[in-house]
């Protein structure tokens, strides 16, 4: 049993109200075991559909020290929901007692190992999104749905 990204098992629960279930790996592993979809962004109280959202140019283990925001495009503040958001997964997984989850890579709160920039460009910078950053600081492992 592990945990994995509400939008690559078909949750409709990304920024625009689409869904990321496009990955035929974590399809295949879906017909084998147990997935527990969770969305960050969502458990922290964000609205869906809603605007974009990127790191300011750190990464997710920055966020977590207070040392750079989180924003969305119009750059309103979004950081105290995604810390709420990456604190109810790992209740969840620390509940369930699951100990890896697979996240969406890029996202700024299931991405790993980079992540947008924070300029909305689409330009990319090495970190993990702020989910990630709080499940690895806790012991639990992270995969990229990616790289399976
Ligand atoms: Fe998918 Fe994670 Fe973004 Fe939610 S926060 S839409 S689960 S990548």
């Amino acid at each position: 049993m592990r945990l994995c990204s509400a939008c690559l098992l078909g949750l409709r629960c990304v920024w625009d109200g689409t869904d990321s279930y496009k990955n035929d790996k974590v399809i295949e592993i879906l017909k084998k075991e147990v997935l527990i979809p969770v969305c960050p962004e969502q458990l922290g109280g964000l609205p869906t559909p809603r605007l974009p959202q990127q790191i300011q140019g750190r990464s997710g283990e920055k966020v977590l020290d207070g040392e750079c925001k989180v924003r969305n495009k119009s750059g309103e503040d979004v950081t105290e929901q995604f810390i709420r958001g990456a604190e109810e997964v790992l209740k969840i997984a620390r509940q369930l007692n699951v100990q890896e989850f697979i996240g969406k890579s890029k996202s700024p709160s299931c991405g790993c190992g980079k992540t947008y920039d924070g300029t909305f460009s689409d330009a990319l910078i090495v970190g993990d999104g702020v989910t990630t950053a709080l499940l690895r600081k806790n012991g639990i492992r992270v995969i990229s749905a990616e790289s399976l």
